[in-house]
């Protein structure tokens, strides 16, 4: 292969994607001091499902101001205040994982910070969609390079190529 610039940049971008995967992840549960009981496996791609009509996460429930740690190393990618998810986090972890994290109560950490797995992020609350439910945190995680093979005939089955199955993710 001969070495021109797009040729370069190509191998760079490669690079850069193969770090991603080769950074482990240490996934930890993220409400501090909860346990597998404290969500339903069943609950990812529940339907029907408000506005978005499949649950493309789960819900783990804990109590309102409960610390609130991301799960993976990563970097904040995104912190606000949104009309479904309410307060939220959005964190880019290894392979290419974005964590998000929704119904907070505070947030605890500014853009662009790195993490480690279980430094705290925030509390658990029930901001945004959660009002008036019982405090919980909304956990989604969605990879940035599809997996094609995670594609299936249910509901908006091919958005699985995204969104993994957080439950899964933590017990792996
Ligand atoms: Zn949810």
């Amino acid at each position: 292969m001969k070495l021109n610039k797009k040729n370069i940049a190509f191998i760079i971008l490669a690079a850069c994607i193969a770090i991603g995967y080769v950074i482990p992840e240490d996934l930890v549960i993220p409400v501090e001091g909860a346990t597998v009981s404290d969500w339903n496996s069943q609950s990812f791609w529940f339907e029907p499902w408000g506005k978005s009509g499949v649950h493309k996460g789960i819900d783990i429930f804990g109590s309102k101001g409960q610390r609130l740690n991301s799960s993976s190393r990563g970097m904040v990618v995104f912190t606000g205040d949104i009309a479904i998810g309410g307060k939220v986090v959005l964190i880019l972890g290894p392979k290419w994982k974005l964590h998000y994290y929704a119904h907070l109560n505070s947030v605890s950490v500014g853009l662009f910070r790195f993490l480690s797995s279980g430094s705290q992020i925030g509390t658990i609350g029930d901001s945004g969609n959660a009002k008036g439910k019982p405090p919980h945190l909304h956990y989604s995680i969605v990879t940035v390079i599809p997996y094609f093979w995670k594609i299936d005939s249910s509901t908006q089955g091919w958005k699985k190529m995204f969104f993994l199955d957080p439950g899964k993710e933590l017990l792996n």
